[in-house]
């Protein structure tokens, strides 16, 4: 990505009464190289914001020093979409914790700009992950139990395709030893309901049963797994 370095400093919240912004443009648009570097006494205002975005689209700006306040807050108004953004904290770590207008403060405003113009400088913006292969849509569900049945159901309804793989020769897991469930609020018992749900995933056409079976092997990445699953001794 070809850049285009932009910093702006905000002499808002006490940072203008703690450091001297003029010396911190100089340094940046001086030491730094940083071509375009503004000043605003209240950034995170649509009319800072607008700035920005203004040397975005007029000026090509697509790496961005913030130098205001907090990464943590005003996160939604500094975020623009395929900019490098670097925020430089000049209000908590400078400027409220900070004696003002003393050297040293002074001095590690500096630093903390100077950190950003070369983080800014070896930044790249995040490439999403394309996988070789298709991804895959299909979901396994380990376990035919009463989790593993409603999982594969719930999963079958949302559209998916389910593999579901249990280590019994039967579905039901657990709750085959049990004959009646309570009701809510726990007043009454009704018999166990679990054979509807087996039926249920035994005759979906999206749901396909191995019982007596185990997951042998599994490799790839999220969303192109492969599984091997063993069944009466055959994979
Ligand atoms: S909240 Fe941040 S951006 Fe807004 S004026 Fe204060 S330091 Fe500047």
């Amino acid at each position: 990505m070809e850049k285009k370095t932009a910093a702006y400093i905000c002499s808002g919240c006490g940072i203008g009464d703690a450091l001297n912004i003029e010396e911190l443009v100089s340094l940046t648009t001086g030491d730094l190289k940083v071509p375009i570097c503004r000043t605003h006494a209240n950034l995170c205002s649509q009319e800072g914001a607008a700035l920005i975005k203004q040397d975005i689209e007029k000026e090509g700006a697509n790496a961005l020093i913030i130098a205001a306040c907090s990464p943590r807050v005003m996160y939604d108004v500094f975020n623009f979409e395929n900019c490098i953004v670097d925020r430089v904290n000049l209000r908590e770590q400078v400027a409220w914790s900070q004696p003002a207008g003393d050297e040293n403060t002074q001095m590690m405003a500096a630093d903390y700009l100077r950190m950003s113009a070369a983080k800014v400088a070896a930044m790249e913006l995040p490439v999403p992950y394309k996988p070789e292969k298709e991804l895959s849509k299909t979901i396994l569900v380990v376990g035919g139990g009463l989790a593993g049945m409603t999982s594969a159901v719930e999963a079958s309804k949302a559209g998916y395709q389910v593999v579901l793989v249990e280590k019994e020769a039967e579905l039901g897991g657990f709750q085959k030893k049990v004959g009646q469930i309570a009701t809510f609020p726990y007043k009454g018992l009704v018999d166990n309901p679990l054979s509807d749900l087996v039926k249920e995933v035994t005759s979906s056409p999206k749901i396909k049963v191995y019982t007596g079976a185990r997951v042998e092997k599994t490799a790839g990445g999220p969303g192109v797994f492969e599984v091997s699953i063993k069944q009466n001794g055959t994979t």
